[in-house]
């Protein structure tokens, strides 16, 4: 694709970068096929071709962003099916954060947009925040019905769907020795919003990891991985999140680290990419690229070790569900699979599996119309395969699909460890005799 990008651009990392990436698109379409948004929407401006469009032109001819543009660039779910279905390489993730900068930088949102995405970026990647914003909700329920009728105000209609009715008790992020054969050490990621919704996936973790021999440790002053706010367009919040995390990495890799483990795909994707996002700052780079090279979802780490020995498998049939940001941003396909596999359940897929199922991350508050269709969609592909349980490997699509399916969701390592020895994940339990 021919490119002249505005005078600003040229010269600088980011304009480069942006050319690049939009010189490699050939214009074939072959990404419309497996666009969500496109076969959902079918508008070529709801593309990824169409949306290569939109931001060249506003890029090139160094235009103020449209409503119509960031309407589109809006819409799009970050799931990054493109990236795998594009035959040209074309890295779809940087040139949409790209626009995404650049629109937050240059576009007057209405205020009760404004508002809403501040709130978002200053109480979800906090998990005390987000425990007091979640036992307001349970307040503000009634108001549910009143919200979802003014378009305006459903995304906080969606946020009020979205808090769950009751908080499980936090798990302690408290190291944790290696049991049996010592292989090394890992750091777990702390996370955000996994920790408030789902704690249990750490302690399942932790059991698993320090059972296959590694002590797990975790870092003090580590905060939200900045995935959140980065996808929102506040890029200086996305980079001083990451900045923290490397400080406080920094420290751990030191005395000596096989890895960085991380149990929700949203992060794992964003933490990977630290190496691009501070390769421009002398006092980071180096260290951002460590980081990201000792990155890791537990799924990989846990491939390469092998599980422990297992007591007696669980017969049960397992639906599994890829999240978008595990098999798109990180090519992380067949090692969860394996996994559940090799511990005796009788894995299947749904149809489709490469399509996103409205997650992404805060999409399903933003975009909850469109974000309910595609989680609907899901649920009624996971659902017919009959299985016992839904496994995932990340807390925003366990989440969605629970709102939209029958059947119970988990984290795969809660089923790892429980057929390693650990107990039977709690959602199970209506549902299965141990
Ligand atoms: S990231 Fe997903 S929603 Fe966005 S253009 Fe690519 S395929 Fe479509
Ligand atoms: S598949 Fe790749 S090269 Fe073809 S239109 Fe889509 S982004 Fe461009």
């Amino acid at each position: 694709m021919q490119t002249e990008l505005a005078e600003f651009m040229r010269g600088t990392a980011e304009g480069q970068e942006a050319e690049d990436i939009l010189r490699k698109c050939v214009h074939c379409g072959f990404c419309t096929a497996t666009c969500p948004t496109y076969l959902l929407l079918g508008d070529e401006l709801d593309s990824p071709r169409g949306r290569i469009y939109l931001m060249k032109e506003m890029l090139e001819n160094e235009q103020e962003p449209t409503s119509e543009v960031v309407t589109h660039i809006d819409r799009c779910l970050s799931c990054l099916s493109c990236t795998t279905t594009c035959p040209s390489g074309v890295n779809y993730m940087h040139l949409v954060d790209h626009a995404r900068f650049y629109i937050e930088e240059r576009y007057k949102r209405a205020l009760h947009e404004r508002v809403l995405r501040a709130l978002i970026a200053r109480i979800l990647p906090f998990p005390e925040r987000m425990r007091v914003a979640i036992r307001l909700a349970w307040f503000g329920q009634w108001l549910k019905p009143v919200l979802t009728r003014v378009k305006a105000m459903q995304p906080l209609a969606a946020m009020l769907q979205l808090a769950p009715g009751s908080l499980p008790e936090p798990v302690a992020a408290r190291n944790a020795p290696a049991s049996g054969n010592r292989r090394g050490r890992v750091v777990l990621l702390q996370g955000c919003a996994e920790s408030v919704l789902r704690p249990q996936i750490r302690a399942a973790t932790v059991r698993l990891l320090t059972r296959v021999g590694f002590d797990v440790d975790f870092a003090a002053g580590e905060t939200c991985c900045g995935a959140l706010t980065w996808h929102l367009g506040r890029k200086e919040e996305g980079l001083e999140a990451a900045r923290r995390n490397i400080d406080a990495w920094r420290r751990e890799m030191e005395s000596g680290l096989d890895a960085i483990v991380i149990t929700a795909s949203g992060c794992g994707t964003t933490i990977k990419d630290y190496g691009f996002m501070l390769r421009d700052d002398p006092q980071y780079a180096e260290d951002a690229a460590r980081v990201s090279a000792l990155a890791c979802d537990v799924s990989e780490l846990l491939v390469q070790c092998g599980l422990p020995a297992q007591r007696t498998a669980p017969q049960l049939t397992v639906a599994y569900q890829s999240p978008c940001s595990m098999q798109h941003g990180q090519k992380v396909v067949r090692e969860p699979i394996e996994l559940l596999a090799a511990a005796g359940f009788n894995v299947r897929q749904p149809v489709e599996a490469h399509i996103c199922c409205g997650s992404a991350g805060t999409y399903n508050i933003l975009q909850p119309e469109i974000a309910s269709r595609l989680g609907q969609q899901k649920a009624e592909h996971l659902d017919r395969l009959q299985a016992d349980v839904i496994a995932t490997g990340n807390i925003g699509c366990a989440t969605q699909i629970e709102r939209h399916s029958g059947t119970p969701v988990v984290h795969t390592v809660e089923l790892l460890d429980w057929a390693t020895g650990g107990p039977m994940p709690a959602p199970l339990s209506p549902y299965v005799n141990e």
